[in-house]
């Protein structure tokens, strides 16, 4: 059984949240108490988006004590709610139009990792909708039209919610954000793969090796366990799916075939992914194989250039190995490479920072605000193409995921009419203008009207 994602309905008093609610989840289901003094901090119900059933939570509960500040316990509850849910929607009035309140919960909003949704409620009428467009400078992307009391804008709505409601749960928000920074972090898992004889195995060693020269042996801890913990620079760091590569070691030399099923698994088991190359001989088919495997199961991308003992001219092979990245490797642009050598251990110390950054910008949010100016530019510079002779609208954009970025495209028209390379030129823009090198990306493309 899997959780229900949840959504949670945000905003100063009076712009309509609990009738959004009412709309959302039904009347019966609302437990709205007018009664004054009667704390009610938060209201759940169940909505459902076809057959996808998602909880909605109102955080109105702004009975707060004279004493105290209005404005400070609104952001509180309002924060509180944000962090269980999967995506927040943040309401505005658009009849009374942007408030000072409104603008201190959006900078707060902005502040956070979640996705959210604005929307100018109130919007049924025309001087309204023209009210609604301040709400764009919020910094929030742009506003949705809706009016919870006459239900306008509802199915553009659920539309907008979708993304949010069908993608992977994973862990229950509540239990991110409760580790939040007080937790030490948990350990970024980290796999070599590579071909066969490429030097995977004595990597492996020399990393645990050195680690171990930092802080002595552990006991109870066996050289054969799939997962050996390193810690860099307090970074704890899992290598995993060592046992293979360890026992490798010990066999002879032997002539092997690439395992692309132990490959896969290692893959699985990663958040980012360490492919070892012999630099003698860079990015052969099957180096270029692994690393589009990688892309694919959203890992993120470091290459080791092995072997770089080796290399007789290491700038021509760094020139090489940039113009093979550039003309091959197109799905992680930008990726790491750190010339070693495993065997003399020289330079081996840049690969875990090379491994910590990445998994940083696997990570990345990007805020909403800073993408859809990005978007603006960059539709502008390269307009979608047509299709039947029209124009494809791509209207604004959320990242509704990190682990890997994952991008929600809202356009006038399905995804497929938005061709890959097409997909592709925004992929580069987002790497280069986010920092998001030798990071998969993905788009889902929303259409709606
Ligand atoms: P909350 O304090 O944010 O929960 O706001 P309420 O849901 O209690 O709504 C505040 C007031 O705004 C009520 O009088 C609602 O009837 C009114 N209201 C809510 N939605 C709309 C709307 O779409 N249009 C208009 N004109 N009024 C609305
Ligand atoms: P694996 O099959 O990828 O695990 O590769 P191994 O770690 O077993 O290494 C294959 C061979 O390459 C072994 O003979 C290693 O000694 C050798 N080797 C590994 N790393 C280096 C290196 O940095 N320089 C040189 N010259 N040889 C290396």
């Amino acid at each position: 059984m899997t959780r229900l994602h949840t959504v949670a309905i945000l905003g100063r008093p009076n712009v309509g949240k609990s009738t959004l609610f009412n709309r959302l989840v039904g009347r019966k289901q609302a437990i709205v108490d007018d009664t004054p003094g009667v704390t009610r901090d938060r209201i759940e119900g169940i909505c459902r988006l076809g057959r996808i059933p998602f909880r909605v939570v109102d955080t109105a509960g702004l009975e707060a004590g004279p004493e105290e500040s209005l404005a400070g316990r609104m952001r509180q509850v309002a924060m509180q709610g944000l962090a269980e849910a999967d995506v927040g929607l943040f309401l505005v009035d658009a009849r009374t139009g942007i408030t000072p309140m409104d603008e201190e919960i959006a900078a707060e909003l902005r502040r956070q990792a979640k996705p959210i949704l604005l929307l100018a409620n109130k919007s049924e009428g025309r001087i309204a909708e023209a009210q609604a467009a301040e709400a764009w400078s919020l910094g929030l992307g742009e506003p949705l039209l809706v009016s919870a009391e006459h239900g306008d804008g509802l199915p553009d709505l659920l539309a907008a919610l979708e993304p949010y409601l069908t993608a992977d749960p994973g862990p229950p928000p509540a239990e991110e954000a409760e580790g939040g920074a007080r937790e030490p972090e948990r350990p970024l898992r980290l796999a070599l793969v590579g071909r066969p004889n490429v030097g995977k195995s004595s990597l492996a060693n020399r990393l645990i090796e050195e680690d171990r020269l930092l802080t002595g042996p552990e006991p109870g801890l066996t050289r054969d366990s799939i997962t050996i913990p390193l810690v860099w620079q307090g970074h704890r760091i899992d290598l995993v799916d060592t046992a293979g590569l360890r026992k490798k070691a010990r066999v002879e030399a032997r002539l092997e075939k690439l395992s692309t099923s132990a490959t896969l698994r290692a893959l699985k088991m990663a958040e980012v992914v360490v492919l070892v190359v012999d630099a003698t001989m860079p990015l052969e088919r099957q180096d270029l194989t692994i690393a589009r495997l990688v892309a694919q199961e959203g890992r993120a991308l470091v290459i080791a250039l092995n072997k770089w003992d080796l290399v007789a001219d290491p700038n021509a092979t760094m020139a090489e190995v940039r113009r093979a990245l550039a003309d091959q490797l197109a799905d992680v642009r930008g990726v790491a490479y750190v010339p070693l050598s495993a065997l003399t251990g020289r330079n081996v110390d840049q690969l875990l920072p090379a491994v910590v950054e990445a998994h940083a910008r696997w990570n990345r949010r990007v805020p909403t605000s800073a993408l859809n100016r990005w978007l603006e530019a960059a539709l502008e510079k390269h307009p979608p193409p047509l299709v039947q002779g029209r124009r494809v609208k791509i209207r604004y954009a959320t990242q509704a995921k990190a682990r890997p970025p994952t991008f929600v495209l809202f356009a006038n028209k399905a995804a497929e009419a938005l061709p890959e390379s097409y997909l592709r030129y925004l992929a580069t823009g987002l790497r280069e203008t986010f920092d998001l090198g030798g990071v998969p990306i993905r788009f889902h493309v929303r259409h709606g009207e």
